[in-house]
């Protein structure tokens, strides 16, 4: 039984290796994706209903109508960018913790901790734009397959070095995709975080937002010496993530410019 399953496994890792590459926008980054896209946005769609159920969720009120408006002016751009429409989505969390999140086919979240070092204007456009960038670079669907291909690789071991091991059983069902949901909610790695920032400055000059603010927030977060979250995880460190947002500055500034933007005062706002 376990050999019909592992056999199903390997050809569709083949079939991915073959014909899943697909290169990130703006970026160019090539990477493969096993999992089609509707099958992403169901997932997507689910994962963030249950968390929609679970947490307390901010109706109304400053805060979710400075999301609102900063997702509205930033989606087109993302769209365009990435030549496809995606149904965004976002909820303001009631959670001290200063975090925020991205799901497959536009779903984000925003947690009210990160609104006193963000503000409700650039800053919150900082971060807004990091999570749609994860969604348009296909970060979660590029994490998913990543595990799928570590599951085939353990399943592979349990046959060869085990027999019908009890392990083997959970490892099948990884390999068939079963595990996905419980990965979607995952940390992001280095790559995709350093990709999501650039990617996001890109589309806030685009959408006439100060790109500087990004990493201004992270000095504040810095300063602060606030933990983990995803947005802030231990990787990159800070310092490293403020000199790669520095580096991506004048490329997001002559984006800024090129788009015919109003100019930008001397000090970040
Ligand atoms: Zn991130």
């Amino acid at each position: 039984m376990y050999i019909f399953a592992f056999v199903f496994a390997v050809l569709s890792a083949g079939w991915t290796l073959v014909f899943g590459w697909d290169t990130v926008p703006h970026t160019g980054r090539w990477h493969v994706i096993g999992v089609d896209a509707d099958t992403a946005a169901s997932l997507g769609e689910r994962a963030f209903d249950e968390v929609l159920a679970r947490e307390p969720v901010v109706a109304e009120g400053p805060a979710v109508e400075a999301v609102r408006d900063i997702v509205a002016r930033l989606a087109p751009h993302a769209n365009a960018l990435a030549g496809r429409d995606f149904d965004w989505d976002f909820a303001v969390i009631d959670d001290p913790a200063p975090n925020a999140f991205a799901l497959p086919n536009g779903n984000l979240a925003v947690q009210t901790g990160l609104l006193p070092v963000t503000g409700l204007e650039d800053g919150l456009a900082a971060v807004v734009g990091h999570e749609i960038a994860h969604v348009i670079a296909r970060h979660p669907e590029e994490r998913l397959t990543q595990q799928e291909f570590a599951r085939l690789g353990q399943f592979a071991a349990s046959l060869f070095f085990a027999d019908a091991d009890p392990a083997a059983q959970a490892a099948i069902a990884g390999a068939l995709g079963l595990g996905a949901e419980y990965g979607i909610l995952r940390p992001f790695s280095r790559t995709h975080e350093s990709e999501a920032d650039r990617i996001g400055m890109i589309l806030m000059a685009r959408a006439c937002y100060d790109p500087r603010a990004a990493a201004q927030i992270w000095q504040r977060m810095a300063e602060l010496g606030r933990a983990s979250p995803e947005i802030l995880s231990t990787h990159p460190a800070h310092e490293t993530r403020i000199a790669q947002l520095s580096g991506h500055l004048a490329e997001a500034m002559a984006v800024r410019e090129s788009a015919g933007c109003a100019p930008l005062p001397a000090q970040v706002g």
